[in-house]
């Protein structure tokens, strides 16, 4: 499969309350802009991406398309508000991707330093004839499962990642997994619901500069890799 028509689905609608902000993450300050603008600007700028749907904190529509204006981020197709949970977002997102799309990107605004490599190792990854792909690091902590507050197990790390976005599908496949789930919103990520609905799905190296922000020192460290 070519990847043509790839529709980015950018999800900003988190209330961000770990960032201790007034306003949601997305608009927290990252030098002169809100955070939104970097994760846009370099998905607009992404010469694989066709489309790019915003899904904003509720309320703030006319910010967020605003600052798309701003940026000139002229690949904006549409910014609706978000959902309860992210998968909701998601879900709420999709709903505005063209039916012609043959791809779609699912991208975290909290992850504003998207590195276009791993996109270009998403959409490899997809051609190869994957359902989905999504970047993952290795686990470098030893990680163990609690039950009732004592560990009942210590698991395998070299059999672990820990997976970031963007996450890359076939469309067609990723709108299946969203209709035959009845659980949407308790996803965490979109590659999960591909899964349970039996996609196929890889993973390609992920990237250090995708962390999460999540905290206001997070925020301070991305500000410091851009050099604002
Ligand atoms: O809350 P979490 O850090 O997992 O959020 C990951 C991404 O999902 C963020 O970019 C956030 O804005 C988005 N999100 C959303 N709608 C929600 C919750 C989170 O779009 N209800």
């Amino acid at each position: 499969m070519q990847p043509s028509g790839v529709f980015a689905v950018l999800v900003a609608a988190g209330r961000g309350e770990r960032l201790g902000d007034d306003r949601p993450k997305a608009f927290a300050r990252l030098g002169e802009l809100p955070l939104l603008a970097e994760p846009l600007r370099r998905l607009d700028e992404n010469g694989w991406v066709d489309g790019v749907v915003v899904v904003c904190p509720p309320g703030w529509e006319e910010p967020s398309i605003l600052l798309a204006e701003q940026l000139g981020a002229s690949k904006v197709s549409a910014c609706v508000p978000g959902g309860a949970t992210r998968a909701d977002s998601v879900r709420l997102g999709l709903e505005e991707v063209p039916g012609e799309a043959a791809v779609v990107l699912v991208h975290d605004a909290a992850r504003p330093l998207l590195p276009a490599e791993v996109v270009d190792r998403l959409l490899e990854a997809l051609g190869q004839g994957f359902d989905g792909a999504v970047p993952g690091l290795p686990v470098v902590d030893t990680v163990k499962r609690l039950a009732d507050g004592v560990v009942a197990e210590t698991l395998d790390r070299d059999a672990l990642v820990a997976v970031q976005t963007p996450q890359a599908f076939v469309a067609s496949v990723l709108r299946a997994a969203f209709a035959a789930s009845d659980d949407v919103s308790r996803a965490t990520d979109c590659a999960q619901l591909v899964e349970a609905a039996g996609g196929r799905v890889t993973v390609v190296a992920g990237d250090e500069r995708l962390r999460k922000v999540t905290t206001a020192a997070d925020l301070e460290r991305v500000a410091g890799l851009l050099g604002g």
